[in-house]
């Protein structure tokens, strides 16, 4: 019997796999709509590309279609794309008076950029921050950085005619460093579109102040250009982020995408208006399902792996209520702790268990281990994996070396799948299994 519903487990957690083409008819949609989001041509060829391989093979939720099922892959490899490492919105700005040099185009959102996030490290890091404009290309821009900071009450660096952007650039430096300003912004100038004298200055200015973050300025709503745009300004003056601007608009954000996949420096802020509040600390989820433009699907995949789940929990406990736990339950139980961040939380809510968890986190029972264990259960046949009792010390010899460990943490792991049976038998006997009901949720 248990061999049976052995099989009934693996079936429901297999519903077929993804064919080569199923993910290629569903990635025609999705290519469609990367690139009416506006990501440029050759990120959108590329992204499509690694997902397609990706994808192949995958299995399939039951009840969801093979497209579904691609465009669902599709959401979660945006955000891993979109996502860089560390925590966005971070910023290096310890060493007090840390530069921060804020580049782009002209009319990217640089001056505003830089008075918006003056005004967030003010009052949400507590820093007393010195901003500098150095744009002397444009009339009234360095008046234009001068009254934002007077509306946010940041100071600015006072204004001096004539001196060239190194010059005010080091004048900032030392203003930051008598004023004991903890952070100090230049603002540079930009140009309508990349020239080398633009580029000159920025790295002239790079030199002078060595920046903790050189943030590069973009307009969310150009797709192509910003791509060619964000490859020079890092490969001439080195960028560390990138702030998106104009995510307010009604452009679905592609920049973001083709940002990520060609710098791949980070995307830390995003600019939502015109206003000072209006900035905000880059988020994947969101960025990715403007991307993709397909959130009913991503919805309905998400809920139907819920139910999955959900009706995988049920059959479980049924089985439980028998009695019957073999390796098979205890693999989904390990994965579920790995998902529901360890063991312990899941263990101390079911009753008459706290005790177990707590040996369980005595005996170093952590990730590693865990993942260790469902490596040992996955170099069992079938047959083993419903029957433990089968194991013996040929057998055992066999599944320990194909998980690259001892023997001996096999049999702990069989002595933990009896004590779990037991204490599932003891549950079961309890009745109606209400307790477990609850401890599952
Ligand atoms: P700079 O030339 O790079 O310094 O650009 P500015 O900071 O002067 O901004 C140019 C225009 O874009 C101004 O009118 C800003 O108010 C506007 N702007 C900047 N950021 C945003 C944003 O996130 N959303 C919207 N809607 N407008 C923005
Ligand atoms: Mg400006």
């Amino acid at each position: 019997l248990s061999e049976r519903l052995g099989g009934v487990f693996d079936r429901l957690t297999k519903q077929g796999a993804l064919s080569e083409d199923d993910v290629r008819t569903a990635m025609r949609e999705v290519r469609v709509a990367l690139l009416e989001a506006d990501v440029s041509l050759p990120v959108a060829r590329q992204f499509i590309k690694a997902v397609e391989k990706k994808a192949t093979g995958a299995s399939v939720t039951k009840s969801v279609t093979p497209g579904q099922q691609v465009v669902k892959i599709v959401h979660d490899e945006l955000i891993a794309t979109l996502a860089g490492e560390g925590e966005p919105g971070a910023l290096r700005i310890d060493n007090a008076p840390a530069p921060i040099l804020m580049v782009g185009l002209q009319g990217s959102g640089k001056t505003t950029t830089t008075a918006k996030l003056a005004k967030r490290l003010k009052e949400r890091d507590r820093k007393k921050v010195l901003m500098a404009s150095l744009d002397v290309n444009r009339p009234a821009a360095m008046e234009q950085l001068q009254i934002l900071g007077q509306q946010i009450g940041v100071d600015t660096l006072p204004i001096v005619k004539g001196e060239d952007p190194v010059a005010i650039a080091k004048r900032a430096k030392t203003q930051a460093s008598l004023g004991g300003y903890d952070v100090y912004m230049l603002d540079t100038a930009g140009r309508l579109h990349i020239d080398a004298e633009l580029i000159q200055q920025a790295a002239d200015v790079r030199d002078v102040v060595n920046p903790r973050e050189t943030l590069l300025v973009v307009d969310g709503l150009t797709g192509q250009d910003a791509v060619n745009v964000a490859t020079e300004f890092d490969d001439k003056i080195g960028v560390s982020g990138v702030v998106l601007t104009r995510m307010d608009g009604d452009g679905r954000g592609g920049a973001a995408l083709s940002m990520r996949a060609i710098t791949g420096k980070p995307i830390k802020f995003v600019g939502l208006g015109e206003k000072m509040d209006a900035l905000e600390t880059f988020e994947p989820e969101r960025v990715a399902g403007r991307i993709l433009g397909m959130g009913d699907i991503v919805a309905l995949v998400e809920k139907a792996q819920q139910t999955l789940e959900a009706e995988q929990a049920e059959r479980m406990m049924k089985r439980f209520q028998k009695g019957q736990f073999n390796m098979n339950d205890l693999k989904m139980q390990l994965e579920q702790m790995m998902k529901m961040g360890g063991l312990q939380g899941m263990m101390q809510m079911m009753p008459g268990a706290a005790k177990m968890a707590k040996q369980m986190d005595e005996a170093g029972l952590d990730d590693k281990i865990l993942r260790q264990q469902v490596a040992l259960i996955n170099s069992m046949t079938k047959k083993e994996r419903a029957n433990p009792q089968l194991l013996q010390a040929s057998r055992k010899k066999r599944i320990a070396a194909g998980a690259g460990m001892e023997v001996a943490d096999l049999n702990k792991l069989l002595k933990m799948q009896r004590q779990m049976s037991d204490m599932m038998k003891k549950m079961g006997k309890m009745g109606k299994g209400g307790m477990l009901k609850q401890a599952m949720k």
